[in-house]
């Protein structure tokens, strides 16, 4: 038995493998480069995880299996989209209340253990949140965001990502409202591409979305990995309109 659900996992890597969302590059016409990107991203992904690991707090506990078995079936997925670079996913379970999702611009995803139990997300919910935040990764979002924000700041002649993230520090709420629109868009893209990557990976998009729908439902407040994001509503609008296409890539990739 277990050399059949064995044979059935990767014949599922295998299919998903196979199957390649087209992504358009995203790079054309975004400032700096992508290391760049990383480069600054780096120093405050290393605090955390070493602030973690100083608590306690890094690495899985309780939901061990369940996230392997989420993460064996996505990252194939993931890794064959063609984006035009190497981008090289690899996942950090924590277990920290104050950590939801979130991820980094070289391919580190952060998932933490209270947060799947707080909104209690089974499988295919879970493979939502993490295909989301690979989405960010792979759209290259931190940078779009950068490019966005270099606009609106005054005029230099030298600016680093270091510079731009220090202007928005000094000028945060004005900064926060002009760029509200530019980080709905970017969330908006990644739950939609994130739907269509779990769909491949074998999830049904409607189970993906139940905890969205249940917390819309109860009228929950946002948090976390919700607070930058759009209203509910909304989120839940444009996702419906991505249904069908995650329906059919889902149906396909069972066959
Ligand atoms: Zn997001």
């Amino acid at each position: 038995m277990p050399i059949l659900i064995l044979a059935v996992l990767l014949l599922a890597a295998a299919t998903g493998q196979a199957r390649v969302i087209n992504i358009v590059e995203p790079s054309l016409g975004l400032a700096f480069t992508e290391t760049e990107v990383i480069a600054h991203a780096e120093p405050a992904k290393r605090a955390l995880l070493a602030q973690l690991r100083r608590s306690g707090r890094l690495g899985c506990e309780t939901h061990c299996a369940r996230v392997a078995g989420v993460w064996r079936a996505l990252h194939p997925v993931i890794a064959a989209q063609r984006t035009g670079r190497q981008v090289d996913v690899q996942l950090v379970v924590v277990r920290d209340p104050q950590i939801n999702a979130l991820s980094f611009p070289d391919g580190t995803i952060v998932v933490s253990e209270s947060f799947i139990d707080r909104l209690v997300l089974g499988p295919a919910e879970l493979a939502f949140v993490l295909a989301h935040e690979a989405s960010h990764v792979l759209l290259q979002h931190e940078r779009q965001g950068l490019t966005s924000m270099l606009a609106l700041i005054p005029s230099r002649a030298q600016r680093t990502p270091r510079d731009v993230y220090t202007e928005i520090e000094f000028n945060y709420f004005a900064m926060s409202d002009a760029m509200q629109l530019v980080f709905h868009q970017v969330e908006r893209e990644a739950d939609e591409l994130g739907l269509q990557l779990a769909a491949l990976a074998g999830y049904p998009p409607h189970a993906q979305l139940r905890f969205l729908e249940q917390a819309s439902a109860r009228d929950l407040p946002q948090q976390s990995m919700l607070s930058s994001h759009p209203d509910m509503g909304s989120r839940l609008e444009s996702l419906r309109r991505t249904l069908p296409l995650a329906q059919r890539l889902w149906e396909v990739g069972l066959q």
